[in-house]
């Protein structure tokens, strides 16, 4: 394995076994080996939160590929693996096991983990009934513990929090979600997409608390949590918390190398570092987008799917830069949400369609140009406003709402005036 020309990819998740089966496809003739410190067979994500921790899918159905799909495309996967360091003058990387592993060009592909929470009675050991969701380990140890009944207080109102709420509402427990934040999912979203989602838990017996900082989880004499003490001195008697308070991404290894890190390792349109033989893919990075014509770090599949293909593209010498419209999906309840975009700097928000009706757009406009959608329940719309997103297509708000034009008029006729200003 160790020939001049390997491709080294760390970090077994979506980016890594794209990119390595990208770079396979693409061309790279020499070895390559995807390094992953968990012990499964490389899986998706986004399950764990939802139909995965309802009981509807298992285990073997979150493989990305067969393992038999690495064989036939000759990626030596390793894992239970982890790098501990790289050595760039020398062109390896060294493991935890002690050995090492030299590469030709290597791909940081380390994802992120979940933030921490830090409040008195988190010093030490976490309790054993405290979970944060990150990998298949904690979404396994979420679900032993999701009886019917039991009293769940979730720490954070983002994606993921929410989504552990309707999945835990499914399995009939009782939960509380508590958010520091005026609203729900204000990272990254409109108002009226917080409070149509507010509502929606709501109905379903979720009691939601905004506004809600949370001041110390108590614990009993085995260490274990039975209650979550609020800021505004209220306790909330648990038997399951789980925090959803964000992510970290992954860069110490980049860190320690050297490489350009701000918040995440920085990268070009190429997915390429500050180092010109080490790509990056995926949670892990920032790029500037020249969309939105800032740094962004995106936490989503398709970003670490596009990332990964550039990185293999550019890798292989068929450059091929990653200029895709960061898009998302959510699943609540009966709610599919699909955003594309980002939607923070917005002036305007229409909503087009009746948000009782749970199917409806929530357009976001900026000096009338649209720069993001949020879709709940209307896939034909969000590919139409995706693309038009791409293009910032100028938008009349009046034209938008009006459910009596075809969305696909008013979007294309308005790309034509755009294309002709
Ligand atoms: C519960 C949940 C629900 C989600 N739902 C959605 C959704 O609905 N839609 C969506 O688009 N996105 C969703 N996401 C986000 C999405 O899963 C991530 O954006 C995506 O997984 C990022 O892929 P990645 O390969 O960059 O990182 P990761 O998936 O984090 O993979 C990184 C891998 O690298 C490994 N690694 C790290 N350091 C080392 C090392 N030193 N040595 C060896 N291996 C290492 C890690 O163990 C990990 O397996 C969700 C995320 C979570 C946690």
């Amino acid at each position: 394995m160790d020939t001049p020309e390997t491709l080294l990819v760390i970090g077994a998740g979506h980016a890594g076994v794209e990119l390595a089966f990208s770079a396979r496809q693409q061309g790279w003739a020499g070895p390559i080996v995807l390094l992953g410190e968990e012990p499964h067979l490389p899986y998706h994500r986004p399950p764990l939160s939802k139909a995965f921790l309802c009981g509807t899918s298992d285990v073997d159905s979150l493989a990305l590929r067969q393992a038999t799909a690495f064989d036939a495309s000759n990626i030596h996967l390793q894992l239970g693996v982890r790098v501990r360091a790289i050595d760039r003058a020398a062109h390896e990387v060294l493991l935890d096991d002690g050995a090492s592993q030299s590469y030709a060009k290597l791909a940081l592909c380390t994802g992120g983990r979940a933030r921490l929470l830090a409040v008195p009675g988190m010093e030490g050991a976490a309790p054993p009934n405290l979970f944060s969701l990150r990998t298949q380990a904690d979404a396994l140890a979420i679900a032993g513990s999701l009886s019917e009944g039991a009293r769940v207080v979730i720490i954070g109102a983002g994606y993921v929090g929410l989504e552990v709420a309707a999945s835990a509402r499914k399995l009939g427990a009782q939960v509380t979600v508590l958010e520091t934040q005026p609203r729900v999912l204000a990272r990254v979203t409109g108002a009226a997409l917080s409070a149509f989602y507010e509502s929606v838990h709501r109905e379903a017996g979720v009691d939601v608390r905004t506004n809600a900082s949370v001041a110390a989880i108590e614990r009993d004499a085995t260490g274990a949590a039975n209650a979550v003490l609020c800021g505004n001195g209220e306790r909330l008697p648990a038997d399951v918390v789980i925090v959803g308070i964000g992510m970290l991404a992954d860069t110490e290894l980049a860190v320690a190398a050297g490489l350009r890190v701000e918040g995440g390792i920085v990268v070009d349109e190429h997915s390429v570092t500050s180092d010109p033989d080490i790509v990056a893919a995926g949670d892990c990075t920032v790029h500037d987008s020249a969309l939105y014509g800032r740094r962004v770090r995106l936490e989503s599949v398709p970003n670490a799917l596009e990332q990964a293909r550039a990185a293999a593209g550019w890798l292989c010498g068929k450059p091929r830069p990653n200029h895709a419209v960061p898009w998302f999906w959510s699943d609540q309840y009966d709610l599919k949400l699909q955003m594309a975009g980002l939607a923070d700097g917005h002036d305007t928000c229409v909503v087009r369609g009746a948000i009782a009706d749970r199917s409806f757009c929530a357009f976001y406009l900026r000096e009338g140009r649209l720069i993001a959608v949020d879709a709940v329940n209307r896939p034909a719309d969000f590919m139409l406003a995706k693309r038009a997103v791409a293009a910032r297509v100028e938008v009349d708000p009046g034209m938008l709402s009006e459910l009596a034009i075809p969305l696909a008029e008013t979007l294309s006729t308005n790309a034509l005036t755009k294309g002709n200003s």
